[in-house]
């Protein structure tokens, strides 16, 4: 792990309280302004970088963007004329409460011989290691048993008491009884679950309304497990709620005015998740052609999470490498057909010190996407699916200021993502580690 950059977590607004002669009206002092040369930009929204880029920042919010341009007199000026900038990166599926989920036994020992209190302090640790990688926004989708510490993570975050993403959470993730860990323990012993069982469609509508009062942005649920190739040659599962649950679990989470994340591998688990009615399917390595179609037509995410498949297979064995195989085969075939792939890596299924999440990119350059393809994937398409359009994922005025930088051109080499060497998030410089 690299050690944190330069630190600027003071608020860029700076407030003066002004008392005119009169003694009666006070004012706001005008926003910080800094401005940033850029020697090549790419916004997040047109095909070609600008070159030698001028970028204004007033407060948090990105004030405008010249080619060329000069800054206004008077005004900091952060020289990046020989680093390539781009939006602060989006990573959809992460885990902060979650560290490394190779075997049965990584995940059992966390859950039981690690207290929710320790778990958030490394949490914390987790948003900070993504934000120096360069991840100014994150979906983080369940806490895997540690129940809603990830809305104080987000508060803490957001309270600017410590540094990270902007978030989104899940909390806890929702299967009926029995359906994930943990399993396997003596009757007589109350272990606790990695995610809140739910059953009928009381239950289902119950569960929501819980969740969404302790803060939860998405509702998560697992939608298969017993992923397994059948004679077809297609990766089916069980799946685990039946359609009347899961569609009372979509029909509450929209009515609250949320969005669903379906984790669902297998084609049986994928398609039942697509009936219900959910916005993001996660992971997906099970997509045949129909399903591919489904998604197109539906106007659903596909969230393919490929670090964290090829990191398990491995360690996991069985089918799990095969599984690799089929995704990478699903993921050209729903490029060609214009499926809405939005970034995500299940950081925390993986170490999060052990692997940069930017991998991500590496990947879908590798399975045909173009680099920019590939970025806009980790920018402005999971701006969308988060509903931020008007707030991040593109480098435009009236967006937040949240700025990464790499030093090689990443349209080049998209392996440059994995070493970002300047992060501003909201107008504050997090990392600053030269040109
Ligand atoms: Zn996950």
């Amino acid at each position: 792990m690299r050690r944190y950059g330069r630190v600027a977590l003071a608020g860029v607004l700076v407030v003066q309280l002004v008392i005119s002669t009169s003694g009666t009206q006070t004012k706001e002092a005008a926003p910080k302004k800094i401005a940033i040369r850029a020697g090549q930009l790419i916004d997040g929204k047109s095909d070609t970088p600008i070159t030698n880029a001028l970028i204004l920042i007033e407060g948090d919010k990105i004030a405008a963007v010249t080619p060329g341009g000069a800054a206004p007199a008077g005004v900091e000026v952060i020289d990046l004329s020989k680093a390539t900038l781009l939006p602060g990166l989006v990573d959809t599926h992460t885990h902060l409460l979650l560290n490394g989920d190779i075997t049965a036994d990584d995940y059992d020992t966390q859950l039981l011989k690690e207290s929710i209190p320790y778990r958030a302090v490394l949490g914390a640790r987790n948003a900070r290691i993504a934000l120096d990688h360069g991840f100014t926004t994150m979906r983080d989708l369940e806490t895997e048993g540690a129940m809603y510490a990830d809305v104080d993570i987000k508060t803490a975050i957001t309270n600017g008491e410590v540094p990270g993403p902007r978030m989104q959470v899940a909390t806890r993730a929702m299967t009926p009884t029995g359906m994930y860990p943990l399993l396997g323990y003596s009757w007589e012993l109350k272990v606790p679950t990695g995610v809140q069982y739910v059953d009928g469609v009381d239950g289902a509508r119950k569960a929501v309304r819980e969740q969404v009062m302790f803060g939860a942005d998405w509702i998560k649920y697992y939608s298969d497990r017993r992923y397994h190739f059948e004679a077809d040659g297609v990766l089916h599962s069980m799946v685990n709620f039946t359609d009347e649950e899961a569609k009372a679990i979509v029909e509450e989470t929209h009515r609250l005015g949320k969005k669903v994340a379906a984790h669902a591998i297998g084609s049986d688990g994928i398609a039942a998740a697509l009936r219900a009615g959910v916005d993001s399917i996660e992971h997906g390595d099970g997509l045949t052609d129909a399903l591919i179609d489904e998604l197109v037509k539906k106007g659903v995410y596909w969230v393919p999470t490929i670090t964290v498949g090829a990191y398990v297979a491995p360690g996991r064995g069985g089918d799990w490498t095969k599984m690799v195989d089929l995704e990478k085969a699903a993921f050209q075939k729903a490029l060609k057909k214009g499926v809405k792939i939005t970034l995500g890596t299940d950081a925390g299924g993986f170490d999060w010190k052990g692997l940069n999440q930017a991998k991500e990119f590496e990947y879908y350059v590798e399975y045909g996407m173009t680099p920019m393809q590939a970025i806009r994937s980790g920018t402005v398409v999971p701006a969308e699916l988060l509903g931020w359009s008007d707030k991040v994922g593109a480098i435009e005025a009236g967006k937040w200021a949240d700025l990464v930088a790499v030093s090689g051109d990443p349209l080049k080499d998209i392996t440059e993502l994995q070493r970002v060497k300047f992060v501003m998030k909201g107008g504050a410089v997090y990392k600053n580690e030269g040109k």
